[in-house]
């Protein structure tokens, strides 16, 4: 107790315990029809709203990217009458809405017009509402993908980007075991889809400039809107004709098992809001890499496996105590670009020991264009700083990473889970 008391007064960190409850809604999106992607939208959550009583609304309610006008676009004239100028469109209202429903801050991606120069400059931006149902940010994918270049993409000018949510009443300082609820504001990071990848596929796979950037940026909530393709998708640049054909015919295999339309399933939701329903473990070895487009409501392990290996900073790995700092002078002095390396720094061997992040990844799933293939699992995850000496695996086997739960890759529907998790203030 009197050491408590010192501490407080000394002016020390405090712990705080956060408490939050997230809801994603994964949709599948397609162009053209934007009035029943925004019906199917408003659908789900209404339904997680009856399902939930009314002190149990969530906090932040996360949607994909381009949520609501599919993402398949081929051209800027394609894209035009789909985009919508910062604060106005479908897309901004739905966020704003759902905001001013649940009290909650909403996250939602859509194509982004500015107005501003003679010729119209376009941009993949995630939308962030708050609990008034006012824009308060809007985030650019700053790592564009194939696609993105198709219709003219401009990357994000300012790069990666972070801004502070505010939650009321959702933490407890546990350092002084008070139970009092007072109010945190979280560092938080917005990544959209690719900004997960290499720069252009092109960077060293251990870069990690997303991870890193958020290790650095010491934020303790990541959130990301993405349209992930399944392997099972045909893509541009990355495979012989042949591959691609024979490609092609198993996606119209898939469809015909699965009995669902041509651009997959929508309407058959899939409600996953119970606490205790986490996410098996299954390693990379234990995922075959070709795999098939079956089992709609199961996630798609070998995509959560490799979003895992892609915040590889954050995972515990015992490997790191043999890394010497003098190693990674000429990787972390690299003209401020970063401060850490693979999560070690020249002063830690793993700088988010001990430290907890809750990372959010709101993907879409169906089919465009009978060759793209969304991966859906969208899935929230809880990295918890511990096991730095005994963890060896770079995939959901890692005990450092919680999977709190997932979606399945083929269904559109609500995950929704409370999270709890420390910050010191
Ligand atoms: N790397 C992602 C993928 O392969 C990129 C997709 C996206 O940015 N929408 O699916």
């Amino acid at each position: 107790m009197g050491l408590k008391l010192m501490f407080s007064m000394s002016n020390s960190a405090r712990t705080l315990s956060v408490s939050l409850r997230i809801a994603i809604v994964q949709l599948n999106p397609q162009i053209g029809q934007v009035k029943q992607n925004i019906e199917r939208a408003w659908e789900l959550v209404h339904r997680l709203r009856e399902s939930i009583s009314k002190d149990k609304a969530p906090d932040l309610v996360l949607f994909p990217e381009f949520a609501l006008t599919g993402y398949n676009f081929h051209s800027r004239e394609h894209i035009l009458p789909y985009t919508s100028v910062r604060n106005e469109g479908p897309s901004i209202n739905l966020a704003k809405e759902v905001s001013r429903l649940f009290k909650c801050y909403t996250v939602i991606g859509y194509p982004e017009r500015d107005d501003q120069d003679v010729e119209p400059v376009l941009y993949n931006s995630a939308a962030v509402t708050d609990p008034t149902g006012q824009q308060v940010f809007n985030y650019r994918k700053s790592f564009l993908y194939y696609t993105d270049d198709d219709w003219g993409c401009q990357e994000n000018p300012l790069g990666f980007q972070s801004f502070p949510l505010h939650f009321k009443n959702r933490a407890r300082n546990v350092s002084e075991d008070s139970s009092e609820l007072e109010d945190v504001t979280l560092r938080t990071g917005f990544g959209i889809c690719m900004d997960l990848s290499p720069y252009k596929f092109e960077a060293p796979f251990y870069d990690f400039e997303f991870a890193t950037y958020n290790i650095d940026q010491r934020n303790e909530l990541i959130i990301c809107p993405m349209a992930w393709l399944h392997s099972a998708s045909v893509t541009k640049n990355s495979e012989p004709a042949t591959a691609a054909s024979a490609k092609l015919e198993a996606i119209q295999e898939a469809i015909k098992k699965e009995g669902i339309p041509a651009c997959g399933s929508q309407g058959n939701y899939q409600f996953n809001l119970n606490n205790s329903d986490v996410t098996p473990r299954i390693g990379r070895e234990s995922v075959s890499s070709e795999s098939e487009y079956n089992e709609l409501d199961k996630p798609d392990m070998s995509n959560v496996n490799y979003w895992i290996l892609r915040f590889m900073p954050f995972l515990a790995l015992k490997q790191r105590s043999s890394w010497l700092a003098r190693s990674l002078e000429p990787l972390v002095a690299d003209k401020g670009k970063r401060k850490s390396y693979m999560g070690a720094s020249l002063t830690s061997q793993w700088e988010f020991r001990n430290r907890n992040a809750i990372v959010l990844m709101g993907n879409r799933c169906g089919i465009e264009d009978a060759n793209t293939v969304f991966a859906g699992s969208s899935g929230i995850y809880k990295f918890n700083g511990k096991f730095a000496d005994v963890e060896t695996d770079i995939d959901s086997l890692n005990k450092s990473v919680e999977l709190l739960g997932n979606l399945g890759k083929g269904l559109e529907g609500v995950l929704l889970r409370d999270v709890t998790f420390e910050v010191t203030r």
